[in-house]
């Protein structure tokens, strides 16, 4: 850069610092407030409210390892709170594919997919879970999150109509609002609400999604898809099922036209997908925004995934772990049975559910409290995640704590 334009940037600085009273060695004429102390004011306020209604968030540093160990604040815990449901997230094999593939492709991925990041480590990955989920197709993204965030504005927009059930990931909602669509909602698991909604608006839209998830992430329970999507092929609307909490856990029962998950959890890496027909894998891979103008995923995370891929496939006696433990549990608390490796053990009120997880950490378990908004007002809960990792004893000694603990019967 020459001289002349660099003396010229400074000029145009100073100009603009005589235009900013705020600026240091300026006297300003009145009381002028810094924008800082104005945003700092507005945290502060919405801290204070957060903080009255027991829903501040913080950090607390873990370091998880193998067979469900975490340590928190110094303390060694058995974490009932991960959502590695297969305890692949340190299993040797995964963790060496993800070394191996760190020292043979380097850390990141350098660009985005359609660039130069498009890694063949993430085709193999992607046939894999085409055939795992008998579709034409798969599309790794980012994260689960990107995913949702991708896949609804890339089918539907203005005219349009989205339909979710009303206890969808906060992911869905995300893009079904990003697209543009009208967002009408169904009655939690209720394939006739759903028809209503549909023989009521459908009519008026151009196009019609239905959203909702294999398992529920906050209530552990499976929806109906065998009637959602009956309910869905009469009013010509495409499904889009999230199946973050169902891959390698509970699998059986109809797929979805539209089928979309995430790496993060039974396969213990990092990541999204969406396994659907060829059409729509090659219409997401130029009109998902979230998958087009985003870096691609590590070779690693794909190397991860695609070896507990395997592992998974390999060995249906870990894959049933997760659901006999969590049903180990609600039948020793006399709760309704487990449909899949999430129990929520609801509290009502947030403080309760704090109170509970920090007495069951002071025993040596991580279950974490879940309040609002991640669930609705009122339903605060704990929400216990059950791991192939997990030993039957440490089951029946928390599920004994959880019962001196909220008054519940324990029943060895
Ligand atoms: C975790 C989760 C996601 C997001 O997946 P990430 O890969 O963690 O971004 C999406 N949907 C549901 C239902 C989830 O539980």
């Amino acid at each position: 850069m020459g001289r002349g334009r660099s003396s010229g940037a400074q000029l145009a600085l100073s100009a603009m610092a005589a235009d900013r009273p705020h600026l240091p060695g300026r006297r300003a004429r009145g009381p002028i407030t810094h924008p800082m102390d104005s945003l700092d004011a507005f945290a502060r306020t919405k801290l204070d409210a957060l903080e009255a209604g027991s829903l501040r968030r913080r950090l607390t540093p873990t370091e998880r390892g193998a067979e469900a160990a975490a340590v928190r604040r110094g303390r060694a815990l058995v974490s009932f709170s991960c959502n590695d449901y297969l305890g692949l997230s340190h299993h040797p094999r995964v963790i060496a594919a993800a070394r191996d593939a760190v020292a043979a492709y380097g850390a990141g991925a350098g660009g985005s997919r359609l660039v130069t990041g498009d890694h063949p480590v993430l085709g193999a990955l992607e046939n894999l879970l085409a055939r795992h989920k008998g579709t034409e197709g798969a599309l790794v993204f980012g994260s689960g999150y990107l995913a949702n965030l991708g896949i609804t504005p890339a089918l539907a927009g203005r005219g349009d109509l989205v339909v979710l059930d009303e206890l969808s990931h906060s992911c869905m909602w995300a893009g079904a609002r990003l697209s543009g669509a009208k967002i009408l909602t169904f009655r939690h698991n209720e394939p006739g609400d759903l028809a209503m909604t549909l023989a009521e608006h459908r009519p008026h839209h151009a196009r019609a999604l239905v959203l909702t998830e294999r398992v529920f992430s906050m209530d552990g329970d499976r929806a109906p898809l065998g009637d959602i999507l009956g309910v869905a092929d009469q009013f010509d609307a495409w499904t889009l099922v999230d199946d973050a909490h169902g891959i390698g856990v509970v699998e059986d029962g109809p797929r979805a036209p539209l089928e979309m998950g995430t790496l993060s959890k039974a396969l213990g890496s990092y990541g999204g997908y969406l396994c659907a027909s060829r059409p729509v894998i090659d219409l997401m891979t130029s009109r998902a925004r979230s998958f087009v103008y985003t870096t691609g995923l590590p070779p690693a995370s794909a190397a991860a995934a695609l070896e507990a891929l395997a592992i998974l496939e390999a060995e249906p006696a870990r894959r049933a772990r997760p659901l006999a433990l969590a049903r180990r549990f609600t039948a020793r608390l006399g709760l309704p049975e487990a449909e899949s490796a999430v129990v929520p053990v609801l509290v009502g009120d947030a403080q309760t559910a704090l109170d509970i997880y920090g007495a069951l950490e002071a025993e040596g378990f991580l279950v974490v409290a879940i309040r609002p908004p991640t669930v609705p007002a009122g339903s605060a809960r704990l929400r216990v995640a059950f791991s192939a990792a997990h030993a039957e004893a440490q089951v029946d000694a928390l599920a004994d704590a959880v019962a001196a603990l909220t008054g519940r019967g324990s029943r060895p």
